[in-house]
């Protein structure tokens, strides 16, 4: 057969479980696998492949990743005991290029959703929490490598399915894969890009700032220094340093028809005083920044702090300190000529995907295949980021299966197929 035969077989495989495919998302929607919870719905999809006749392996998380330097420490540490990513590999007896199929099966919380783990179908959409972040391109990566199976169609280079945790709070789980040998020449993140397909993130990094003042009462004002107002003068600095970011590095081939700007710099939380008329000596400022690939993600570590001691006064420059023990994710590009770009490119219109490149205007696990194993690697999959994390989370089964077709077309052409 052809190529051409093939990739029709293949087409008509993935559609024939259009069904099936339903009902696998609908199931994993149920198991409300937030941070911790993931274990109902890593041994469910095990059992999926297992009677597709796939021999997959749940990989304990690795605890020597602690010391990595993209390690991301949680707010509340969950065990990690009888914790682990599901890894299943394809193929791969040949001489053919291997290529890594990853998507997380965690999901964020559904507390003011409470109908976020009971999915609904209405013709072809699927609402729930994960419907879209990330359960659907779990679901295509799982079809992708069903159809290949069914279709007698074994590649050459190893096809690999990582389903992984912990992407919700900062990326653990791929990295702890990553950083126990679990690479490839190439990974796809089956995020939900509504599939576009993405080979750049753009960055996300958390702070932690704290500013100190001097505690008095309110009637002797003048010889206290107020810890809010002081964090009040460095926000006002940090948002000039974001100004100065839109400025200066905005400008990206990758991010320059986005919708919405990419770069920003949110304060997101603020903590202080004790009671109305007491000058607080204590503030804890929290936020994020986002920057595209054009900006080191140490550079922007350094360069917020040394705002701060530039342009703060001299209360200020002496009594803060700015963390970034939370979430750290770098930018990263493949450049557009890179001959995974291209393979992906070529495959995507027989999937019916345009085969427009652009940046993806998150952060996920992407970032980690470049960092730490220095591999390309591209994000898409189905569904869109408004409905991400949102009550109204949702993805079209239809959508599901173009990706499908995208990953095993993608994977037929990158990994070879074995000659018999
Ligand atoms: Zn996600």
């Amino acid at each position: 057969m052809n190529t051409a035969d093939l990739r029709k077989k293949v087409a008509l495989s993935i559609e024939g479980m259009k069904e099936h495919a339903a009902e696998i998302l609908v199931d994993l929607i149920r198991f409300p696998s937030v941070c911790g919870e993931e274990m109902g719905a890593v041994n469910y999809l095990k059992g999926k492949l297992v009677s597709s006749g796939f021999c997959p392996n749940i990989i304990p998380m690795d605890t020597s990743i602690k010391n990595h330097p993209e390690y991301t420490y949680y707010t509340n540490e969950p065990t990690w005991e009888n914790r682990g990513n599901l890894v299943t590999d394809y193929g791969g007896n040949g001489d053919g290029k291997s290529l890594i199929l990853n998507a997380h099966l965690d999901v964020v919380p559904a507390e003011e959703w409470k109908d976020g783990f009971a999915p609904k179908r209405d013709g072809d959409v699927i609402t729930g929490r994960g419907a879209c972040d990330d359960k659907g391109g779990v679901v295509s990566g799982y079809l992708a490598l069903r159809a290949l199976k069914d279709c007698g169609i074994i590649t050459s280079g190893r096809l690999s399915l990582h389903n992984v945790i912990d992407e919700e709070t900062g990326g653990n789980g791929t990295l702890s894969l990553l950083h126990g040998g679990y690479t490839a020449d190439a990974a796809i993140v089956g995020e939900c890009t509504d599939n576009v397909i993405c080979p750049a993130n753009r960055g996300a990094l958390w702070f932690q700032l704290t500013t100190k003042g001097v505690s008095t009462h309110m009637g002797e004002i003048d010889n206290g220094v107020s810890a809010i107002e002081t964090a009040q003068h460095a926000i006002n600095i940090l948002k000039e340093y974001e100004k100065y970011m839109i400025e200066n590095f905005m400008d990206h081939p990758y991010f320059n028809d986005l919708e919405h700007r990419p770069i920003q710099l949110c304060i997101g939380m603020i903590k202080s005083g004790e009671w109305p008329s007491m000058v607080p000596d204590t503030c804890m400022v929290e936020g994020g920044m986002g920057f595209l690939p054009n900006k080191d993600i140490d550079d922007v570590k350094i360069e917020m702090r040394q705002w701060i001691l530039d342009k703060g006064d001299d209360w200020l420059k002496n009594n803060f300190s700015i963390e970034y023990n939370k979430l750290h994710n770098a930018a990263y590009e493949i450049p557009p000529d890179h001959p995974f770009v291209e393979t992906i490119r070529t495959s995507a219109p027989f999937a019916g995907i345009s085969d427009h490149i652009t940046g993806w205007p998150v952060s996920c696990d992407a970032r980690l295949f470049p960092r730490v194993a220095d591999m390309p690697v591209i994000c898409v999959g189905p569904g869109k980021l408004k409905h991400a994390h949102s009550r109204i989370e949702q993805v079209l089964i239809s959508e599901i299966l173009k990706t499908a077709k995208l990953y095993a077309f993608t994977a037929m052409d990158w990994c070879g197929i074995e000659k018999d």
